[in-house]
Order: structure tokens, then sequence, then C-alpha cells
């Protein structure tokens, strides 16, 4: 069982919450030490269908009886379902299977390097992103986020990048003036602090690069396959870009990332332009097909917006009541809690209640339910939320 004081042989990359989940059924896990938490975590995003959903278990199961892997020398049928599947949601053309966020945005700058390069136009060498932004943590996509804290001490950075901030209309001129090879953007800055952006910006962004003819890359590594109330997100902002990651909520746990592209773009990897060993591997493909065609379907569509409903409207009184609250923000189950303090405190506190969530930086709360939670749920969440609030202003009268 988790120990604090033991010696670890894990490399010390992550900071932990004190405490092991050994087992997780629907919207609960249940830690080592028998207590039962409320995730609202969902394994940030991951957990879309809460833990161990059943067509998804079904499926592996069934796959798992079958053959697990094969290499892509093979052809894989469930790829090619998945991919049509995403593709038409999508209203896109074609889709790589890779096996994270990082690898799937990774997929999507070397599209469009090689689409630019397939046209002789060696003059492009940068793409665009933003400031807060958060694309992963390789070599490139570390580059491509554009955030001092995850860029320092990895210099030198993969070159190749310009960074604007985000919702300004400064960040326009640059289109005109670097010859770039896309924009890539989050339509809610996960990591960046659940930042919306703002949608006639988008539009106006978007309508600029496309006219231009630079390709609009939508990271929708967290706020797609659901999350966000539609399939994808950009559907809400009424733009169509060139390219979409997914990976997160793709799998159900599984690790798969997909990046889903145009044919215009699509068509630059021929064979051997890219490729993976585990990428869309039988057995992941399996859970991932099934988590699609859950997380696609009207019942839990309609469920996240009456839940969101639900979850945004209490939470908008408890601004009212509660000064700790600054802002309270996001689209569908995908939520955020600015706080006038660091939350940590909070975190704990909700932790002693039985419910699990997560931090989007230092000052902001991110409740990211399962998909498939219900109103009953929701109560629990927003009972023991308004108890952990209370107890922060008491503890602040006290000092
Ligand atoms: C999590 C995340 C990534 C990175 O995904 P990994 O699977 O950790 O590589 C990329 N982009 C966004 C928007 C994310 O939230």
């Amino acid at each position: 069982m988790f120990d604090s004081n033991s010696v670890s042989y894990v490399m010390n990359t992550y900071s932990r919450f004190p405490l092991e989940l050994a087992s997780g059924e629907g919207s609960w896990v249940v830690a080592s030490d028998g207590a039962s938490y409320l995730d609202y975590t969902s394994g940030i995003s991951v957990c879309n269908l809460g833990h161990r959903p059943q067509a998804v278990a079904e499926a592996l199961e069934s796959q798992l009886a079958k053959i697990w892997h094969t290499s892509n020398l093979f052809h894989i049928p469930k790829q090619e379902e998945l991919a049509e599947l995403l593709a038409k949601t999508a209203g896109m053309d074609r889709v790589f299977f890779a096996n994270s966020g990082a690898e799937a945005n990774e997929a999507a700058l070397k599209l469009v390097k090689k689409y630019w390069n397939d046209l002789a136009e060696y003059n492009r060498t940068s793409v665009l992103t933003f400031e807060d932004s958060f694309h992963g943590r390789t070599g490139t996509t570390m580059a491509a986020t554009a955030q001092p804290k995850i860029h320092n001490g990895f210099e030198p950075l993969t070159p190749g990048f310009v960074y604007q901030p985000f919702n300004s209309v400064e960040s326009f001129d640059i289109l005109n003036n670097a010859p770039l090879q896309a924009v890539m953007l989050e339509l809610i800055q996960g990591e960046g602090g659940v930042r919306p952006a703002d949608s006639g910006w988008v539009k106006n962004l978007v309508t600029k690069a496309q006219s231009l003819g630079i390709p609009v890359i939508v990271d929708e590594v967290q706020t797609g396959m659901g999350r966000t109330g539609t399939p994808f997100l950009f559907e809400q902002y009424g733009i169509k870009p060139d390219i979409v990651t997914v990976a997160k909520g793709l799998g159900s746990g599984l690790p798969v990332g997909a990046m889903i592209a145009k044919d215009t773009f699509a068509a630059s990897f021929a064979q051997g332009s890219h490729g993976s060993t585990f990428g869309g591997n039988p057995l992941v493909m399996s859970a991932a097909l099934a988590s699609a065609e859950t997380l696609f379907s009207t019942d839990i569509l309609t469920n996240v917006q009456k839940v969101s409903e639900k979850i945004f409207a209490k939470l908008n009184e408890f601004q009212h009541t509660h000064s700790v609250i600054e802002d309270v923000r996001g689209a569908g189950l995908m939520i955020g809690i600015e706080l006038t303090q660091p939350v940590k405190p909070l975190l704990a506190d909700l932790r002693e209640r039985n419910v699990l969530a997560l931090p989007a930086g230092e000052k902001v709360v991110r409740v990211l339910p399962p998909l498939n939670t219900d109103l009953e749920e929701a109560d629990f969440f927003l009972e023991k939320f308004v108890q952990s609030l209370q107890n922060l202003h008491e503890t602040e009268d006290v000092q």
C-alpha cells in the first residue's frame, strides 16, 4: 500500500495527491484505505464514461480472447470503423492513430510541415500557438506549448513556433507578416486554467488563416469526445478546422490518440511518411471504438447538457454568496472555478468530504465529471463543494 515515506524508484516528475485509488466503478473510486470518493477528475478527462464502463469492458474482453497486437503491417478492421466514425463526426476525411495527445499533435505538426514541403514552400518555417496553451510534453509539443514554466531548463527548444496572446486581436498581425505553416489552438485552454476562447476572436482567426491558405489545427485532446456537450467543441464555435486532434477520452483509459484531417492535408501523408508501432492496435481500438460510439450518442450528449446546466447554475449562485470565487467558466462538463487564492487547501478539504477534483494552475479548481454522471451525484458534489467553500471562509475568519 501507498506509503509517502518509503524510497521510490519511480522518477520524481509528479506532484501526487496522498491517495492510492485501488478500484473504481462508474463515478466512484475506492482508495486503498477503504474510503470511497466521487471521482470528478475522470483521470483528467480520460474516464469519460466513468470507471470500467460495461460496453467498453465487453469490447475489451471479447478482443482479449482474440488478438491484442499485430503491428500496422497488417489490416486492422476496427481502425477502419473508428476512423470512419471520427472522420464523419468531425466532417473530415482521414485519421491517423497514435498513443497519446502529444503524439496526435506531433502527427498534426508533421502533416502540415509535409504539406508545405510538398508544395516547395520552404520559406514557411513556423506554427503559431498561444500563450498559456498546452499541447504536450515531447520535444516538439513542449515547444508548441507557450508556457515558460514548461520550457524552463529544456533549452534549446525545438525551433519553428511563434507565440501570441490568447483572445487578443494583436495576434492577427502575424498571419500576414510571417509565412506560417499552421495555427494551432485549444478552444478551452485546459491545463492553462479552463480558459475559453472568445467566439468572435476564434471566428476571425480561423477565417483569416484559412483565407490565406494556412491550416487551422484545433487541439481537442481535452475538450473533445463529448466533454463539452457536443462530440467536438469546434462545432459550438461554428468553425471548420482543417485538422483536429483527440486523445484523453477516446479510449476510456486505454492509451490512444488520433489526428483527424481534411483530405487536402491528409493527402500529404503517403506510405512511409509517418508511423507508430502500437498506434491503433486491435486491443486499444476495441476500447476506443466502443467508447466513441457511446460518447457520441444522444443519451450521453444530452446528459452532459442537463448535468452541466445544474452545476453551472449552482456554481453561479455560490459565486454571489462566496467572495472567494472569482470566476466560473467552461462548457458542458469541463468546469473551471477560479478562486482569489490557491486551490490546494480547498481540494484537500474536498477529499476529506469524499470528493476528488483537480487544479488547473494555482488558483483554478477544475471539475471533470464522467459524462454519464447523474443529477444525484452532481448534487453530492455541489453540497460538498459549498461546505468546503464555507470551511475556507471560516478558516480565513479565524486567521
Ligand atoms: C493532455 C493534453 C495534451 C497531451 O496529452 P498526453 O496524452 O498527455 O500526451 C495535449 N493537449 C491538450 C489540450 C491536453 O489537454
